[in-house]
């Protein structure tokens, strides 16, 4: 069968290599991919094979209702869990499941499944050697984007599958240690982070889908840790530590116990951290470091203000603009961000300028098809070459700052007369508006290329602000795509080359404010070095606003200084880790 697979959608049955075995007590390494302790019994995701029968059918007709209603009800399935991950995790993530919809439309791939079925197959062996050719054809590409989408039409391929075949998953029921080969978004979105206690993967990246949404929902995660966990009956119980990216196998009692109290400790400092989430961010020796969140929805603003956030410290603005077929007018656009705003409580949102092109085309703007559209036509650059959206958009934030605090930041700014067209825009949209300069108005730049890292201080007499976008920043720094799992270690943040990056902005920045925006500043390990280096605001997504506070507020200045200044003189990331993981 072209989609068959193993019990917890392991190795085909057959497959030539058997896994050793693994035995109790043993410790088996993977990659971290959330934070956290986790001890539950294994459950395996899916327990039976994906058979698909070769069969044929009389009625051709009957077959293609079929796969139109499985179908449909995939589509009810997937807006379901769209619109429960954009409640539960956020709009960002959510924003996932939209290419998984286009996928149910996809015109080629329905045509095919349709003449098979015309030509006599049944309706699910059609589907399944439609997806497995497209599937086929995209991963033999040795394109990052077009790898990523045969994992999305496989997964979503096997939704369809089980719909048409009456078999069902049972991501939404498991209790304990999840233990799968890979794990979709669409599976992870349904994991109930009270009853799932740890994710244990075979394969998978710490930036694949389904693990970004693990780590949003707090559950402990470890990814790639091989073969063989597939093969731990259920029932055996596993110590996951996912910071470490260890995970214990039935672990002896004293093992067992020191993880159960590990668990315990970090529940209770959880606790601490969100009773203390709406008080300000202080260092032992007294520095206030602000707190902001990043925001995609009013939703996730509604969310930052409950999590203590003193600012939303970028507002990803694309999440207007995406998914439909005409741009919002500026009305629209200032009604939202006074609602964020609002929902705020009157606290600074900081807009960030369209962020599109690229990877992320808009289908009412042209362009023309790029090689490399991460070294291509995005962000600024676009705005700068479309003048007419950013005009629209500009307006929207003038009138805004008229009546909140409102800073105002570039995306993928490379050189200075960029941002000097770019304030000149600015310029056209306040006088347009004809009420003088917005007093609260801050700008600002996201550092997001190396060369603009270290040129800062030839930015800081044109900015009020920096703020580093450490995903963007990364993947330039070190050539290794931020989509693309095989380069996924290799494109590591604690690399001492890109803690050099964010060196060069805060001494070049001439006393203006850094911040940094990127995944980055959410991790607890990184805020004294960050700190240490001259970052005064960290922004992250709202449910990791109180842990960052309490991380804060146990920094000594001088002290993370010192650190930092060995960090940056270690020879790669897990010595920068080691270090950080002994100072803190
Ligand atoms: C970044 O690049 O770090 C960033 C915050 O922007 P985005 O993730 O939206 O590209
Ligand atoms: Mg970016």
């Amino acid at each position: 069968s072209p989609l068959g697979r193993g019990p917890g959608g392991g190795p085909r049955p057959g497959s030539p290599v058997a896994p050793v075995p693994i035995l109790p007590g043993q410790v088996v390494r993977g990659l971290p991919a959330a934070t956290g302790i986790g001890v539950g019994p294994v459950w395996h995701l899916r327990t039976g094979v994906l058979e698909v029968p070769d069969s044929r059918a009389e009625d051709p007709k009957a077959e293609w209702r079929r796969v139109r209603e499985a179908l449909a009800e995939v589509r009810r399935q997937v807006q379901r869990l769209r619109a429960r991950t954009a409640r539960e995790v956020g709009e960002q993530d959510a924003a996932i499941f939209d290419a998984h919809l286009l996928l149910l439309e996809d015109t080629d791939l329905l045509g095919d499944v349709r003449a098979r079925i015309e030509s006599g197959q049944a309706g699910a062996p059609a589907w399944a050697a439609a997806v497995a050719r497209v599937e086929s054809e995209l991963a033999a590409i040795s394109d990052p984007y077009l790898q990523a989408r045969a994992a999305d039409i496989r997964a979503i391929g096997d939704q369809v599958l089980q719909v048409l075949l009456g078999v069902s998953t049972s991501a939404a029921t498991g209790q304990g240690v999840l233990v799968a080969r890979d794990l979709t978004a669409g599976e992870a979105a349904e994991l109930d982070a009270g009853r799932v206690t740890g994710v244990v993967l075979a394969q998978g990246s710490p930036t694949a889908h389904g693990a970004i949404l693990a780590r949003a929902k707090g559950i402990p995660a470890v990814v790639g840790a091989g073969p063989a966990v597939l093969d731990l009956p259920e029932g055996t119980v596993l110590a996951v530590d996912a910071r470490a990216g260890e995970v214990v196998v039935d672990p002896g009692e004293a093992v067992l116990a020191r993880f159960v109290e590990r668990a315990g400790a970090l529940a209770r400092a959880r606790q601490a951290a969100l009773v203390h989430a709406a008080a300000p961010a202080v260092t032992r020796d007294g520095v206030h470091v602000l707190v902001g969140a990043n925001l995609a929805s009013v939703d996730d603003a509604r969310m930052a203000a409950a999590s203590g956030a003193d600012l939303a410290g970028l507002v990803r603005t694309e999440f207007l603009f995406l998914g439909r077929d005409q741009p919002p007018d500026m009305e629209e656009q200032e009604k939202t961000y006074l609602a964020l705003a609002e929902e705020l409580g009157g606290r600074r949102i900081t807009l960030r300028t369209l962020d599109v092109g690229g990877d992320k085309p808009l289908e009412y703007v042209r362009m023309r098809p790029e090689a490399n559209p991460f070294l291509g036509v995005r962000g600024l650059r676009l705005s700068l070459a479309r003048p007419g959206l950013l005009a629209d958009q500009m307006l929207a934030v003038v009138r805004v700052a008229h009546a909140t605090p409102v800073s105002l930041m570039f995306p993928m700014v490379s050189q200075v007369t960029e941002l000097v067209q770019a304030r000149r825009l600015l310029d056209e949209a306040v006088a347009a508006e004809g009420r003088g300069q917005p007093s609260g108005l801050q700008v600002g730049i996201m550092v997001e290329v190396p060369a603009a890292a270290l040129k800062s201080a030839a930015f800081a007499a044109y900015v009020d602000f920096f703020s580093i976008g450490t995903n963007d920043l990364t993947q330039y720094a070190l050539a290794a795509e931020r989509g693309n799992d095989a380069v996924a270690a290799i494109g590591d943040p604690y690399d001492p080359g890109v803690l050099s990056l964010v060196d060069s902005v805060c001494r070049g920045s001439g006393g203006k404010l850094v911040a940094v925006c990127g995944e980055l500043a959410a991790d607890e390990l990184a805020v004294g070095v960050l700190i240490g280096l001259g970052v005064r605001e960290l922004s992250v997504s709202p449910g990791a606003v109180p842990s960052v506070k309490q991380a804060i507020r146990s920094v000594l200045i001088d002290q993370a200084a010192a650190t930092a200044a060995r960090a940056l003189r270690a020879d790669g990331p897990q010595a920068v880790r080691a270090l950080l993981g002994r100072s803190g």
